[in-house]
């Protein structure tokens, strides 16, 4: 069985006041709620973690980061690595969200190092791919989609059962325009088989969860795809009712 993973991207939002209104909203709605069979995970930005961690004590939810460096210590000014991550609480780490590929040249290369670091350092990384809207309509997105799949398989080895894959196609992100149920499921199956095509046991394991303007309204078609694991929610997570609201959407099987 694979269980249900919903995660909240902040992005680059929140501030302190505005993380202790939603932690204590969210802690309250939490109690109407049941997770059985779910695992939620808040991704803010990292500075904001340890408050954050310090607030919402519910057991079952987690915390990830939104990125880690490619490096373990040294010169690198800005970054943040896996160990400190873990140090300040995290389980999970987005790696190669298409805002990084996009706006910071994340190459795939990059991906699998930063990946494997996550790796190394206790954390499950959610490495994201995903096609833009020009490579779709021009028939490049299974290109697109399987350079980025099989750096991650051959970077990975056997260590690519410990990851999360997070379905993005770039053109849903943010823009209000979600790829329908059947368009996801759609690549998620692709996915899946591809995966198998080299390992089966660990396709037929692996979690594998979509983003892209998911809301509260989408969650549920979403989630009843057979290979629709979970969601990655941007916007929709940074609203407590909606952001909840998705949290208990969803059968568990
Ligand atoms: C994301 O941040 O990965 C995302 C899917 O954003 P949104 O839900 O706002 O489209």
């Amino acid at each position: 069985m694979r269980p249900i993973l919903i995660i909240a991207n902040w992005k680059l939002n929140g501030n302190w006041s505005f993380n202790e209104e939603y932690a204590s909203l969210f802690s309250n709605g939490l109690k109407e709620i049941d997770l059985t069979g779910r695992q939620i995970v808040i991704c803010p930005p990292s500075i904001y973690l340890q408050q954050l961690n310090g607030l919402i004590l519910d057991q079952e939810i987690y915390f990830g980061g939104q990125d880690l460096s490619d490096e373990i210590s040294g010169a690198f000014t800005g970054e943040v690595s896996g160990v400190m991550l873990k140090e300040f609480g995290c389980r999970y780490v987005l790696v190669g969200h298409s805002e990084r590929r996009l706006r910071h040249q994340e190459s795939n290369e990059l991906v699998v190092k930063k990946a494997l670091n996550a790796i190394a350092a206790g954390l499950t990384p959610v490495i994201c791919v995903g096609e833009t809207l020009e490579q779709r309509q021009s028939k490049q997105m299974e290109e697109v989609l399987s350079a980025q799949v099989d750096s991650i398989l051959q970077g990975l080895g056997e260590q690519v059962e410990q990851i999360v894959l997070a379905y993005e196609p770039i053109w849903a992100i943010g823009t209000g325009q979600t790829a329908t149920a059947e368009q996801a499921q759609e690549v998620h199956g692709w996915l899946r088989e591809k995966i198998g095509a080299t390992n089966r046991s660990v396709a037929e394991n692996l979690q594998m969860i979509y983003g892209g303007s998911v809301k509260s309204d989408n969650a549920k078609q979403l989630l009843e795809m057979p290979d629709i694991d979970g969601l990655l929610v941007g916007g929709a997570s940074l609203v407590v009712p909606e952001f909840l609201s998705i949290c208990q959407t969803g059968e568990v099987i």
